[in-house]
């Protein structure tokens, strides 16, 4: 197959304003080309199979020039590769899109164009300014306050104050000063109400509120930086009743959430649903024990048991690991009756076509024995991991009700000291735990005399707070265990 380039618009920084089109052409690269404006969220996408380039500018490091990116586009495609060249916003507005396509369409390259989502107007939405609006402007106006290298600015401030419209200046961050002169030097009203809205659509994005005279000062009150959008009109002054993106619960908060290697970070959708800066950071692995005899000969006997409990969706993982490798499938649990300690467990099993029978009031092994106490008459299986609570078989023995607690899984925790996380861990205003062997897992990585003064641990229940509280670290705890209580506990307020 010869070799393409398809030019992406990456969008603003929010993942969720990637097109569709965009995601697609992504998931089917081999080589990604990207620039220093789109969001480690969107680059989080790139599959692992794809070579990444990165010719972004780094703080002290100049960008790679135009030229040579054009010549890596050109020979990755020539060598037959499929090529995204992935850029902030959209690749035409202010991103030399234009000039990158014409190198290509002289080469006699293969290529396509996917639009995306331009800061100009996101950003200005998450800023609570819709750039129209009957009321107030008519007109959209999209202007560079960049000049080209040894240049100075050229704008025509008396067409853009005629024209009446909404102003939105792109990279305009150190020339801001001088664009508001021109304004009000041409005759734009000093009280035109203005704005700045930096990091738009992330959720480190603040809004600056002013007017046309005041927003230097004002800007540099709050030392707005770059990327920041520069936004002039009438329309800005529905920003403080339409700033809805600042006003989410979570918005300006810093999460850690600790999970499993390889479980879906439910957890961290949700925290990020209700607009928190969310770091992932699997801290601890678990892993099936296999071979198993015991679990093996519990299987194979299945009809002895009247009961199947487990208590974490890493137990299920193994149930179905130890299935898979006896050559068996769902029917080898003919009529056993299935037990889980909550809807996470629930939920893992319903992935394997089955129902849970039995779920406690409250979520944790403690309720899960006091209920299966109250239903059981026959024996009970117990597929658990290798280091657990003992409360659960110990309330079925005080019950008489005959069990087998068989080891199914080992947690693993930590790997690799990071130092980078533990000197990061003040910024952070929660870390979640949604179990005990996770805070194991995260003192494995950042060390025993981490300081953790600074933030809050949300646990889910008080098993995990307990393990936590013993390392010093301040916690709070989900009246149920549940991942969507957890999640609201970072939105109390009372801190
Ligand atoms: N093609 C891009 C713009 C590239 S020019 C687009 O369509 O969005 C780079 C300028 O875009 C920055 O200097 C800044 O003014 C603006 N910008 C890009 N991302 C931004 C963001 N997340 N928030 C605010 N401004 C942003």
């Amino acid at each position: 197959m010869p070799g393409k380039v398809t030019l992406v618009g990456a969008g603003p920084g929010d993942p969720g304003l990637l097109t569709v089109k965009g995601r697609q052409a992504l998931e089917e690269a081999e080589v990604v080309v990207y620039d220093r404006l789109v969001s480690p969220a969107v680059l989080e996408l790139i599959p692992d199979t794809a070579r990444r380039i990165d010719v972004g500018k780094e703080a002290s490091r100049h960008p790679v020039p135009q030229g040579r990116i054009n010549r890596i586009l050109l020979e990755e495609a020539q060598a037959g590769h499929q090529v995204v060249r992935l850029k902030g916003g959209d690749p035409f507005v202010f991103g030399r899109g234009g000039e990158e396509l014409e190198t290509l369409a002289q080469a006699g390259v293969d290529f396509a164009e996917v639009p995306g989502v331009t800061s100009a107007i996101a950003a200005a939405a998450y800023g609570g300014i819709p750039v129209t609006h009957r009321d107030y402007s008519s007109s959209l106006h999209i202007i560079t306050g960049h000049a080209r290298e040894g240049e100075p600015l050229s704008i025509d401030f008396d067409a853009l104050v005629r024209a009446r419209g909404t102003l939105v200046f792109l990279m305009g961050v150190t020339a801001m000063p001088t664009i508001v002169q021109g304004l009000l030097a041409a005759g734009m009203d000093g009280g035109t109400p203005a704005a700045m809205v930096e990091n738009g659509t992330l959720p480190t994005q603040r809004r600056c509120a002013a007017t046309l005279a005041t927003l230097p000062e004002r800007a540099a009150e709050m030392d707005i930086r770059s990327p920041a959008l520069i936004v002039v009109g009438g329309v800005c002054g529905l920003g403080d009743a339409l700033c809805w993106f600042e006003r989410q619960p979570l918005h300006g908060k810093r999460v850690l959430v600790t999970r499993p290697k390889g479980r879906a970070g439910t957890l961290a959708g949700k925290l990020r649903g209700l607009g928190a800066d969310v770091t992932e950071y699997p801290c601890i692995e678990t892993a099936p024990i296999w071979p198993c005899p015991d679990m093996e000969a519990a299987l194979e006997g299945i009809g002895r048991y009247e009961w199947l409990a487990l208590t974490s969706p890493a137990g299920v993982d193994a149930l179905w690991h130890g299935l898979r490798a006896m050559g068996r499938d769902a029917r080898a649990m003919g009529g056993v009756k299935l037990a889980v300690a909550g809807p996470g467990t629930a939920k893992a099993l319903a992935a394997c076509g089955l129902a849970a029978d039995l779920v406690p009031p409250v979520y944790d092994g403690a309720h899960l024995g006091h209920a299966l106490a109250g239903v059981a008459r026959g024996r009970v299986l117990l597929l658990r991991a290798e280091v657990c609570s003992p409360e659960l078989p110990e309330i079925l023995g005080r019950a008489g009700i005959a069990y087998d607690d068989i080891p199914v899984y080992r947690t693993r925790y930590g790997g690799a000291r990071s130092q980078a996380l533990r000197a990061a861990l003040g910024s952070f205003d929660f870390i979640t735990f949604t179990s005990a062997s996770t805070v194991k897992g995260l003192l494995a990585a950042v060390g025993e005399d981490a300081d953790f003064s600074r933030v809050t641990g949300l646990c889910i229940g008080e098993q995990t707070a307990a393990e936590a509280r013993r390392h010093g670290i301040p916690v709070r705890v989900a009246g149920q265990a549940t991942i969507d209580a957890l999640a609201e506990l970072a939105a109390v307020t009372d801190a």
